[in-house]
């Protein structure tokens, strides 16, 4: 089967590989649509280590195929995937902390993931989709995130939120929060295209912020859209000097949540006095909880979140290494893999 494998950082190839054959409670998946994640874009670049090689990709959607692990009626179904587990017994499982789980298993990380025809999955991962598009259900897992890192955030008690970087989940968390919750909402990034894109998608303000330094212009702005002192900061970009500006422009008793992942190298500066002054908060965020994932499919099935118009196109599992390579169709929005398998 042809599959996409990340030997190396930086070195990643269209490959033929067997069709990976189920064990003990597991499923082959024919992937009907994977989605390519930022993540996938790190652990390429080295920023995330992965044991190698490895079939990157953990977005997806596949119909079974072969299953030790389900009943044969289950045969050619289409499933959405939970691609993380948690073991549920370590000290930060125990804590209600899963998604740092000392055992975490994730598929295109800890093993095999879905830029391939085929895929193996455990039986408890799948989600029937029923009347769920495809299209939609891939979105189950970045939606995932964004709901764990917006229920960190508090959002939903949130008088005003600022959102800094407008990227494919920048965008998916504006939707989901102008959905959900009731707080003015507002975003920065350097892009003035995606400021619009956001703001179409229901933001209330947005400014264009320079890639670097303190844009003290745009400070006292957002100081005066949030006339009580901005409450909420979520950073999606993992850049330095957007995570400086956010503790520079949030108000009394902020909650900054960074999301965005960063350049092992990168460092922010801050000062402790200012810290202290307001009283900031700041918390991590790294992945979804089991929780969020079925917060998740329930917005996806009610419809209450569309993601389909994030999507930047769908590809070939061929033009994948040249995507992960280049990152320019990836900066447009979410890139779409149909790998096209057929047979079981
Ligand atoms: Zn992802
Ligand atoms: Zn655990």
């Amino acid at each position: 089967m042809k599959s996409v494998v990340l030997t190396t950082p930086g070195s990643v190839h269209l490959t033929d590989l067997p069709r990976p054959t189920p064990g003990e409670g597991e499923v082959r998946l024919r992937v009907v649509l994977a989605g390519i994640c930022s993540t996938d874009r790190h652990i390429f670049q080295g920023h995330f280590t992965v044991q190698l090689p490895r079939v990157l990709g953990h977005e997806l959607v596949g119909s079974v195929a072969v299953g030790a692990g389900v009943p044969p009626t289950w045969v050619g179904q289409v499933c959405g995937v939970q691609p993380a587990r948690f073991c549920g017994k370590c000290p930060p499982c125990r804590r209600g902390l899963p998604e740092l789980c000392e055992q975490f298993a994730c598929l295109g990380n800890t093993q095999d993931g879905g830029f391939a025809e085929y895929t193996l999955v455990r039986a408890e991962q799948l989600v029937p989709l029923g009347s769920l598009p495809p299209e939609v259900a891939v979105w189950l897992e970045p939606l995932a995130c964004v709901l764990h890192a917006l229920e960190v955030s508090a959002a939903a008690t949130s008088q005003s939120v600022l959102v800094s970087g407008a990227g494919t989940l920048g965008k998916l968390m504006v939707m989901t929060l102008s959905a959900t919750s009731q707080a003015q909402l507002a975003v920065v990034d350097p892009n003035p295209d995606k400021v619009q894109q956001a703001l179409e998608l229901g933001a209330q303000a947005g400014w264009v912020v320079p890639r670097s330094g303190p844009a003290t212009e745009v400070g006292e702005q957002i100081r005066q859209w949030a006339a009580d002192g901005l409450q909420t900061v979520i950073d999606t970009s993992g850049s330095p000097a957007a995570i400086e500006r956010a503790i520079d422009w949030s108000g009394a008793g902020a909650r900054i949540v960074l999301f965005g992942v960063s350049d092992p190298e990168a460092r922010v500066t801050l000062s402790p006095t200012v810290i202290l002054s307001k009283e900031t908060q700041m918390r991590a965020v790294a992945g979804m909880t089991p929780t969020a994932f079925i917060q998740a499919e329930h917005l996806l099935r009610a419809g209450r979140v569309d993601p389909r118009r994030l999507a930047a196109g769908v590809v070939e599992l061929s033009d994948v290494p040249q995507i992960l390579a280049e990152g320019k169709l990836l900066n447009r929005g979410k890139v779409l893999i149909r790998p096209g398998g057929e047979g079981l």
